[in-house]
């Protein structure tokens, strides 16, 4: 039960706050239903773990955990900067990038300022958009991608920032290049482009840009990079921004401190040590991708193309004659039969996608296994 008097003492902005809704955890639905084999497909996470060598450095830096960590992780800018070729001061470290996205929004909204994303960004931005007291303006997507034109559009002089993720979560496309250097032609200085690359290390296309050279020429320019995804750390959180070093120089003024944790700021050195790991995540990935690909055309199911490490299929909003669930769509149909199979996928209502679902790329074992109880559960 909630409180209504006690929800009432919390700020406007908190009031009205989307909530953020993540993957079900696989100890979350052992608990629920008693089941030998788990296969979770719902969060986006490396289906090959992190780098041995993580698992070495987190062993050795459990020697130090009562001490505070470096808040300025010396160590970590200087092997991210050299990693990125860019000079340290233009790093900023975050509690996953989803804090750094937070850190972004609160050093730069204030109350009436316009952030600009598309109607299928990702659901943090939302969050620290509305948590800034800033205003959303949300442009609508073409064919499940970001609509360049319409965001340069929507901009005005109350503009702060445009945030978008490249490739998207949670539909897969990305913007090229040439999409890329027309929005920051288009954008007033007094605007920000937020791009988020969670995905890059995924992404091996001649047209996807590389944003770290537009860095010099555009000063309004921030991206943000993670190591939860194709590193493999996403239970560690660190992500981190590249920016003008004026710019990270505000975001380092308003994280907090410590906001990175000392396991996570050594594990994060030894992960970025390993390419090779890397390598093999990226390529295990493009296996996968064929895998579903061919999967979902035998089972004659659409879905959109995707350059991240999740495929976001369409399931439809028709519920099967005879079904037992009364309400719905087909998806969540699916979805919860998948469940009910040990196979996680992620629902996409909060993203206003409810005939959809989306599903990350696991190992050929966890694909197989999820395609053959998807093809089961499709005849219910
Ligand atoms: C997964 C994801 C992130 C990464 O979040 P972390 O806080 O770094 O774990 C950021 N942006 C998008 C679009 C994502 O899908």
């Amino acid at each position: 039960m909630v409180n209504s008097s006690l929800a009432a003492l919390a700020c406007p902005t908190v009031q009205h706050l989307p909530i953020y809704r993540p993957g079900k955890p696989s100890s979350e639905l052992a608990r629920e239903y008693k089941l030998s084999k788990i296969v979770k497909l719902a969060s986006n996470e490396n289906p090959l773990g992190c780098s041995p060598h993580v698992l070495d450095a987190v062993q050795q830096a459990l020697a130090n955990i009562a001490h505070y960590p470096d808040a300025n992780a010396y160590e970590l800018k200087q092997a991210l900067a050299v990693h990125c070729g860019v000079t340290m001061d233009q790093i900023a470290l975050g509690n996953g990038s989803n804090d750094i996205l937070d850190v972004i929004a609160r050093t730069f909204l204030c109350a009436d300022d316009e952030a600009i994303y598309d109607e299928y960004a990702f659901q943090v931005y939302p969050i620290a958009v509305t948590l800034a007291s800033a205003k959303a303006v949300v442009t609508p997507s073409r064919h499940w991608r970001h609509d360049v034109v319409a965001m340069l559009n929507a901009v005005n002089a109350r503009t702060k920032m445009v945030l978008l993720a490249n490739p998207n979560n949670p539909t897969g496309t990305y913007l090229t290049h040439a999409e890329l250097t027309q929005l920051l032609q288009g954008l007033p200085p007094h605007v920000l482009l937020v791009m988020d690359e969670a995905y890059v290390e995924y992404v091996r296309l001649a047209d996807y840009p590389q944003t770290l050279k537009l860095l010099a020429q555009y000063p309004n320019l921030i991206v943000t990079r993670t190591f939860s995804k194709a590193y493999g750390l996403a239970g560690l959180r660190v992500g981190y921004s590249l920016s003008h070093p004026d710019i990270a120089a505000l975001l380092n003024r308003v994280r907090q401190p410590f906001n990175v944790n000392h396991l996570a700021q050594m594990a994060a050195i030894a992960a970025l040590r390993d390419q090779a790991f890397v390598l093999q995540s990226q390529q295990l990935n493009e296996q996968s991708m064929q895998q579903w690909r061919h999967a979902l055309d035998k089972l004659g199911l659409s879905y959109i193309a995707s350059v991240a490490n999740f495929i976001t299929v369409k399931f439809g909003s028709q519920i099967a004659e005879g079904s037992r669930t009364a309400e719905g769509s087909r998806a969540s149909e699916i979805q919860q039969a998948l469940l009910q199979h040990g196979v996680i996928v992620r629902p996409l209502d909060n993203y206003r996608m409810p005939e959809h679902l989306r599903i990350s790329m696991g190992t050929r074992e966890e694909n197989e296994y999820a395609i053959d109880k998807l093809q089961g559960v499709l005849h219910l």
